[in-house]
């Protein structure tokens, strides 16, 4: 394939005006610091700049009060070199272009650096959902998956569960699907109810993941699991989870945030009560078990782990200067700003970054897909041992490699992953 003189593209791309601070410009700033270790493949490094297909889609519904609503959707298929586009959708108000680019992107980079035969896509629509009914929500997700249905389907690009989407909204979407092609093909997203051709421990994987990366993490580290101090931001599915399982393997979870509040307790909280509490409504603040503590004051928080497990770009340089933690787990998707990562790095602090550490949900998404392939289903200890499995190997790889490399665990995932997709691209070749 012919070298593409990158420098004459660096202005970037028209539709987009990348901040530096913003998730995109993250993405962008990552790519550019694995670049010079890819080689020649590093000459075909500006394909990764590029989102292959870019959709923005106007989503009308009809609202509960009989007015008509407009919200902005997107869906973005950032690679499609190693197989079909694959990643989730969110609904949350902050959701834009640029941020829906990024995580496309980082599915791509995940994907590849798990080995997963797909590509990199992620979608998005930008509401509140708590100031919608459940049915303005459904007629949202119908509307939504209707307006990229021309670019979705299994062998296509397969949506999945995101920030605050769920197993009711994947059905939906598989059924929106279903009636506009007449394919009752469960296999077009994943993540959906287990009776609906879902998989046995999808709902939890991803804080699964989160788990199992960091048990193998803190061995590799030297550090005990056994009373490990761990501070979690958001609680969520990924966070819920993770600390779940963290604190019933002997670990103690001394400090949650969320979007409302923080807690702390420096002798462990009890998990599953803050759970109950938190699904009351208040979020973690107020909690009886805990000191309720300032949102900020998260960062200051004792503890040898940090799991952030919100949203992107919270990991600050101000704050990766202050945090107590010797092991950063990225639960969320881009948590970590790439200043961020040079002042954690300086201070001797390890990160395994999102790409791997998060991988455990679409690792099930992948085992979901090949089961409704095959419309056989695998028992959830199969699941979960297969997951681990996946998981443990693709975090050896990428360890060796940074050791090789003697470069932080984010750029050697970024190598690994870089030169499976830049690999696949040169093989298939320009075509036409
Ligand atoms: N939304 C999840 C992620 O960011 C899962 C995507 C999927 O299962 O396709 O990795």
């Amino acid at each position: 394939m012919a070298k593409t003189r990158a420098s004459a593209f660096h202005g970037g791309l028209s539709y987009v005006r990348p901040d530096p601070a913003g998730p995109w410009g993250t993405f962008l700033e990552q790519i550019e610091r694995v670049t010079p270790h890819l080689g020649e493949l590093a000459d075909l490094a500006e394909t990764l700049r590029r989102p292959k297909r870019t959709l923005i889609v106007d989503v009308p519904i009809e609202m509960d009060d009989g007015s008509v609503g407009h919200f902005e959707g997107f869906r973005v298929q950032h690679s499609l070199s190693r197989g079909p586009g694959k990643g989730g959708v969110r609904f949350h108000p902050g959701v834009t272009l640029e941020e829906v680019m990024a995580l496309a992107g980082w599915m791509t980079v995940k994907n590849a650096a798990v080995n997963l035969p797909f590509g990199g896509a992620k979608g998005g629509v930008r509401l509140d959902p708590k100031k919608l009914s459940k049915k303005e929500i459904e007629r949202v997700t119908r509307r939504y998956t209707s307006e990229i249905g021309g670019i979705i389907g299994p062998q296509q690009d397969i949506p999945a569960p995101d920030v605050n989407t769920d197993a009711q909204i994947m059905a939906w979407m598989m059924d929106t699907y279903a009636m506009n092609t007449g394919l009752a093909n469960t296999g077009v997203v994943t993540g959906k109810p287990v009776n609906l051709g879902g998989s046995l421990g999808r709902a939890q994987a991803t804080g699964r993941g989160v788990f199992v990366i960091g048990c193998d993490a803190l061995r590799r580290l030297d550090m005990p699991l056994e009373g490990a101090r761990i501070a979690v931001q958001g609680f969520g599915n990924v966070g819920a989870c993770a600390a779940a399982l963290f604190a019933e393997a002997g670990a103690k979870i001394v400090a949650v945030q969320d979007s409302r509040g923080a807690v702390a307790n420096a002798s462990g909280l009890n998990v599953a009560e803050l759970l109950q509490h938190s699904r009351g409504g208040s979020g973690v603040a107020g909690f009886s078990g805990a000191e309720t503590i300032d949102r900020e004051a998260f960062w200051d928080v004792a503890c040898d782990v940090l799991i952030p497990a919100a949203l992107e770009g919270q990991l600050t340089a101000a704050r990766a200067g202050r945090i107590a933690a010797r092991l950063v787990l990225e639960g969320a998707n881009g948590p970590t700003l790439p200043e961020a990562d040079d002042t954690l790095a300086e201070r001797g602090i390890i990160v395994v970054p999102d790409v791997i550490c998060n991988a455990g949900g679409v690792t099930v998404s992948y085992f979901e897909w090949v089961q409704d392939f095959a419309s056989y289903f695998w028992t959830e200890e199969e699941i979960n041992g297969r997951l681990a499995q996946i998981l443990r190997g693709a975090l050896r790889h990428i360890w060796e490699t940074a050791e090789r490399r003697k470069v932080p665990l984010r750029t050697a995932a970024f190598i690994v992953a870089c030169e499976r997709v830049l690999t696949a691209h040169r093989e298939r070749g320009l075509y036409p």
